[in-house]
């Protein structure tokens, strides 16, 4: 038997969204009101934004001028600074991080000052140095001293010239490239940190001590949740952990919180030391446009909100 209008499903289910008043109860204890509601537009949207919302075509100088160029600038006066690239695979993290990284204009803003500086991956809780090319890649500690974690064997850098730091970035990028291919070209299964140390100087008060600060470029694992095999389910619990960890870490850094949990994940045990209440912290989320991409893009907005 043929049914009728099988092809015009919009027809036959009909989905209508209410959003009830506020009770009385809820006036008085001042609960506040999660949505905004659009009847015209059909639209209903989380009432505190996670932050700044930018529109599909914008460009990175303007993601960096937003913001991020603060941060940079206030390693300069001292401050650690630390920026992440959140979301799920494809979204546009590498896009945003690496033009952060290579734009000589952005480097400019750090140099000529003399940063050492380092790059690492973690995969699976193994850190890698990237700018060590021996093969297979060696294996990184982590070790405390003076009651700060710091990872053993790290290579670095002193560069004096934004060309120098931009060759080790390029560098550390075939490197990263060739550990990829020794992990089965997972990319976007571990995460990316560039460290760099920036010593500086006052020009205006010459006798001033010089300053030194950290500013940490990082460009996260995927956060999509995967599990199809067991390998894969591993890699995947070592990925929510580290990026839950941070989350989590975060979000007590703005909290003032006196246990901070840096020691639950190797990401945060590395980031310790420029992670404290008084470092700049900036976490640009990105989002796949597409629809099937809306389950991962609705958990990286609430990790954008959890955070702010
Ligand atoms: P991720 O690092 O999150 O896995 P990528 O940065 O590699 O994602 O981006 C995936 C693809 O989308 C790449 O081909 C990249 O060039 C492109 N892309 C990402 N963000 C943008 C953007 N803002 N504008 C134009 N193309 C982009
Ligand atoms: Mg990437």
């Amino acid at each position: 038997r043929q049914s009728k209008s099988t092809s015009n499903t919009s027809e036959n289910v009909q989905v209508l969204v209410r959003c009830r008043p506020p009770s009385d109860m809820e006036t008085k204890t001042d609960e506040s009101v999660c949505w905004v509601v659009s009847p015209e537009d059909g639209l209903i949207k989380l009432d505190e934004a996670s932050g700044p919302v930018f529109e599909y075509g914008t460009h990175n100088a303007e993601i960096y001028e937003s913001g991020i160029q603060k941060l940079v600038r206030s390693t300069m006066e001292g401050y650690n600074g630390t920026v992440f690239a959140y979301g799920q695979t494809a979204s546009g993290k590498t896009y945003t991080m690496v033009r952060l990284e290579a734009s000589n204009l952005r480097i400019a803003h750090i140099c000529p000052l003399g940063p050492p500086h380092s790059y690492r991956l973690i995969y699976n809780e193994r850190i890698n140095d990237l700018l060590n090319s021996q093969r297979p890649p060696v294996s990184l500690k982590i070790r405390t001293a003076n009651g700060q974690d710091y990872v053993e064997d790290l290579t670095t850098v002193v560069v004096a010239t934004p060309k120098q730091v931009m060759d080790h970035i390029k560098l550390g990028d075939t490197q990263r490239h060739t550990s990829e291919t020794d992990y089965n070209g997972k990319s976007s299964r571990s995460h990316t940190i560039l460290q760099l140390t920036i010593e500086s100087k006052s020009k205006v008060l010459p006798m001033a001590p010089v300053q030194v600060s950290r500013l940490n470029l990082i460009d996260l694992a995927g956060s999509e949740k995967v599990a199809t095999n067991n390998e894969r389910r591993q890699e995947s619990s070592f990925i929510n952990k580290s990026l839950m960890t941070l989350g989590k870490v975060i979000i007590q850094l703005n909290d003032g919180a006196k246990h901070i949990p840096y020691r639950d994940s190797k990401l945060t045990r590395i980031l310790s030391s420029s992670l404290s209440g008084n470092d700049r912290v900036a976490v640009i989320c990105t989002i796949n446009p597409a629809w099937r991409s809306k389950d991962e893009s609705t958990n990286t907005l609430r990790f954008a909100q959890s955070v702010k």
